[in-house]
């Protein structure tokens, strides 16, 4: 008989409900899941592929020490050994650990727990910090705790949906088919998409703001004055639920009209229009993604859109708020367990010490960490300059994904010790490794994820591990048991760890912590096999209330108020004679990341073959590349070699590459290569939508 399992897609951050069918010869088919929240049924081309991506082609199935087989016990051993060795003779900040979106939130929790309470470090930094780092950090300065207010239903209820920086059609497709099908139903809803690019979400559009790289911050600091001027502001809400409001308007006065166009390139029609349509519509919703968060001015333009959503009262309420979408299938998760270098656990704060205190009672911790760590950039920088003795990668390829790629490679080159997790034996990255450790996939592990919108969902497994692969929270619990830690990291499952997880995030809860799953601490194995989909809050004892936050205040800052912060538009224009392009680097809609996974299946690989950069093509012109003809791309961190997408839908002096294509591919086909590692102040994720770069038609040198 043909078994069928419920579980998650393990790619993006929409986390649909996935069910897979194993047949009566092993063959595996998939389906969406017609009961899970989140897709009530759909999967997008990445999540219907994914049956075609399980094989075990290119697996590591053994560990391996310099590229020899070796034993689990010999590999730990080593690992546990080099950790312990770096602490003892340069101190626990010479050690760190770079994880990923893609770890199942038992293993971030287990991952977090070592390095911050053990350990007594906060290096611990993750791929995420790539991809809504700058959301978490405008979050906790508006709100006071890393909050997403919504759900994905407002967007279906909503009478004007904004999605600024989010190719909404291609990244996050399922809940785009949400989109457009309430669109289709209700024709009076309206969308407008923010984007210097006319991408495939602009197709549905009403309005199209083809903006300025990096114009965010002055079109809604300009929407805000609006806003005011035009008495289209929640007095009430202000007054009752927020702070800093004139500060906010001095700083959104400053910038004229005038300027507000010049900034965004936007005519001042399209811009009135945006205004009218924000001032005159109650139940408005604005996602932001990756073309808000991936910006030196990241977090600034996070606030910009809060503080719009914030003075007009409209979030927490159907069909209205400022809405984050996640990158990963478990960005969000990464974030509820501290699995980010300046955060601790369960939303609490490493700068605050009676939260270092309590996290440290509850783990019976040596040394809980006392200050932030080193977030990805810095990381690496460290790595490069010999600060980092041991460092333990998992379920991520930096070498391909990081900004200055080739300047991570060769950092992993220099460190005197690297571990690396994964399911491949041979990426960009694990060439760079000591030691190998195999690790359990998609199909193969047990735990849970947590979507964008705060709904945690189980990935099950449902095929044996292959060979002597294991999971990335055992691998952990293993080192830490050979450290001395033993009794701490006793977990027998998966389960033990989510029971330790939901009871740590009660713990002491004196009401400040949203994040709280008390429901669910001391859950029986039996229980968390059968785990429904669910929406955080869920405390114990308490049915659970609408998921939605702030509709009638209620912040986690100290006098229960939101913060209007003052936001100034910063001057982002890189280019110059030498470098006059304008690099954006994105996705496309049939790859996931660095491809390991997805580049398997031929039929996603057919709807783009090759990397590539899409031109406008007058500039193609100019640089005398035709179409599919070679164009090298180039900054002063390292180049690329792509093929050239000629289009309408780039604007001029303005270039598209996608980040996935990498070194196994191609020689040069890493784009991340080219993008310099240039951070947001706030949250440290580097800026790779606006990248100054020459352009020119490849002659083989
Ligand atoms: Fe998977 Fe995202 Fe596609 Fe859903 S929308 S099937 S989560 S890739």
């Amino acid at each position: 008989m043909p078994v069928e399992t419920k579980t998650t897609c393990p790619y993006c951050g929409v986390g649909c409900g996935v069910v897979a069918t194993v047949a009566e010869d092993g063959g595996v088919s998939v389906r969406g899941d017609p009961d899970h929240p989140s897709n009530y049924g759909r999967l997008c081309s990445k999540g219907s592929a994914l049956a075609e991506t399980i094989d075990l082609d290119g697996r590591i199935l053994h560990p391996e020490i310099g590229g020899r087989q070796a034993s689990w016990d010999e590999a730990l051993d080593l690992v546990a050994g080099k950790f312990a060795a770096a602490i003892k003779e340069y101190g626990p900040d010479s050690v760190a650990f770079y994880v990923s979106g893609q770890l199942l939130t038992e293993d971030y929790y287990v991952a977090n727990k070592l390095m911050k309470g053990f350990v007594g470090s906060a290096n611990i930094d993750t791929n995420s910090r790539l991809c809504m780092s700058s959301s978490v950090a405008g979050h906790r300065r508006a709100f006071g705790a890393d909050t997403v207010p919504g759900t994905y239903e407002d967007l279906e209820l909503a009478d004007l949906v904004v999605l600024a920086g989010s190719n909404l059609a291609w990244c996050h497709p399922v809940l785009y088919q949400r989109l457009a099908a309430a669109k289709a139903k209700r024709p009076g809803m309206k969308v407008v998409v923010i984007d210097p690019r006319r991408t495939m979400t602009a197709d549905i559009a009403d309005l199209h703001l083809a903006i300025r790289p990096d114009g965010d911050v002055a079109l809604f600091a300009g929407l805000f004055s609006h806003l005011v001027a035009g008495d289209a502001v929640d007095q009430n809400y202000i007054a009752a639920h927020t702070s800093g409001f004139a500060d906010a308007f001095l700083a959104a006065g400053r910038l004229s009209f005038a300027e507000v166009l010049e900034r965004t390139g936007l005519p001042a029609m399209q811009l009135r229009e945006f205004y009218r349509l924000f001032a005159e519509t109650e139940k408005v919703v604005t996602c932001y993604s990756q073309g808000v968060n991936q910006s030196s001015s990241g977090t600034d333009k996070v606030n910009a859109i809060l503080n719009c959503h914030l003075a007009t009262g409209r979030i927490g309420r159907p069909g209205m708020g400022p809405f984050s979408l996640t990158g990963q299938p478990n960005a969000m998760g990464g974030r509820e367990v501290g699995g980010l270098a300046n955060m601790l656990a369960a939303h609490m704060a490493l700068e605050n010490a009676d939260d270092r205190d309590r996290v440290q009672r509850f783990w019976r911790a040596p040394a809980v960490a006392q200050k932030p760590g080193l977030k990805a950039v810095d990381l690496f920088k460290a790595v490069g300059e010999g600060r980092i003795k041991a460092l333990w990668i998992m379920a991520t390829n930096p070498v391909v994904s990081m900004p200055d790629a080739d300047a991570v490679a060769e950092a992993l080159e220099a460190c005197p010790f690297v571990a690396v997790s994964d399911v491949l034996g041979k990426t960009d990255t694990t060439r760079y490794a000591h030691v190998l450790l195999p690790s359990l996939g998609w199909g193969e592990k047990d735990g849970t994820v947590t979507n964008s919108e705060r709904r945690i969902s189980r990935q099950r497994a449902f095929l044996a591990a292959p060979g002597q692969a294991r999971a990335d929270w055992w691998q952990l619990a293993e080192v830490a048991r050979r450290m001395g830690f033993a009794d701490a990291f006793a977990y027998a499952a998966p389960a033990d760890v989510f029971s330790e997880h939901a009871a740590l995030s009660a713990f002491e809860n004196d009401g400040r912590r949203d994040f709280d799953i008390g429901a669910h601490a001391g859950l029986a194995r039996a229980a968390y096999e059968v785990l429904d989909p669910f929406q955080w809050p869920q405390p114990a004892g308490r049915e659970p209330a609408e998921s939605r936050f702030f509709g009638t205040g209620g912040f986690y800052h100290a006098d229960g108020k939101a913060r209007l912060v003052a936001v100034a538009p910063a001057e982002t224009d890189r280019t110059d004679a030498a470098y006059p392009f304008t690099l954006n680097t994105g996705r496309i809609r049939d790859q996931w990341h660095t491809m390991t996974r997805t580049g398997k299946s031929a039929r996603l690989s057919s709807h783009i073959a090759e990397p590539f950069a899409e031109l406008h093509p007058r500039d193609a012109m100019e640089i005398g590349v035709g179409n599919a003809g070679l164009v090298e791309i180039e900054s002063p961190q390292g180049r690329a070699v792509v093929r050239a997408l000629i289009t309408e839908r780039q604007a001029r002096g303005s270039i598209f590459a996608p980040m996935h294509w990498n070194d196994q591919f191609a020689a040069r086909a890493r784009i991340d290569a080219v993008v310099p590692a240039i951070t947001d102040p706030f949250s440290g994720q580097p800026a790779s939508k606006n990248v100054a770069v020459a352009a020119r038609r490849f002659a083989a040198r």
